[in-house]
């Protein structure tokens, strides 16, 4: 588990970037917290760490945004879905369990699709713009990570 306080968006965005850089393909983040917490802004990052110039903006009414990078990026914000059903209308396992990156926000919201193994990420509001960021990892496949980010 690693833990880390930020103070601005920059320094979240620096934070997902060593994650990014450090992230193989078929990676999957499951990104909690509130709206407003910074999961775009940490997604954003982890778009930098694998090379993506474009400007990631939110999925919020599509669903899913796709990039090109070091690795694909794919990036969910499923908010907004009614139930299950619709991630299985979209294809998301081909995402998922596909060659690229998946950062999925709002991963309560497919509780019982929830992957074996995934990186976990809540990120925290403090008082201010500090925001305190917590990652784990579930599964063995993500034992490449330690060291990546401290
Ligand atoms: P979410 O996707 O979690 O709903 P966003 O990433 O879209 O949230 O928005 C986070 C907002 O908080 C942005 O406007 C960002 O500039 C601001 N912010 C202020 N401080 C921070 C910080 N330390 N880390 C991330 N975002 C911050
Ligand atoms: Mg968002």
């Amino acid at each position: 588990m690693f833990k880390i306080t930020t103070n601005n968006a920059e320094e979240t965005i620096e934070i997902g970037e060593r994650l990014g850089k450090a992230l193989k393909k078929g990676a999957i983040i499951l990104l909690s917290g509130d709206l407003g917490a910074g999961k775009t802004v940490f997604t954003k990052g982890i778009a930098r760490g694998l090379d993506i110039d474009k400007n990631v903006t939110s999925p919020t009414f599509t669903l899913i945004h796709q990039y090109d990078g070091r690795l694909p990026l794919y990036h969910f914000d499923i908010y907004r879905i009614l139930n299950e059903e619709e991630l299985y209308d979209i294809g998301y396992e081909e995402y998922f369990f596909g060659d690229g990156v998946t950062v999925v926000e709002w991963p309560e919201r497919m509780e019982d699709l929830r992957p074996d193994e995934y990186i976990s990420i809540n990120i925290e509001k403090l008082p201010d713009n500090g925001r305190r960021i917590i990652i784990s990892t579930v599964g063995k496949g993500y034992d490449y990570l330690k060291g990546a980010i401290a």
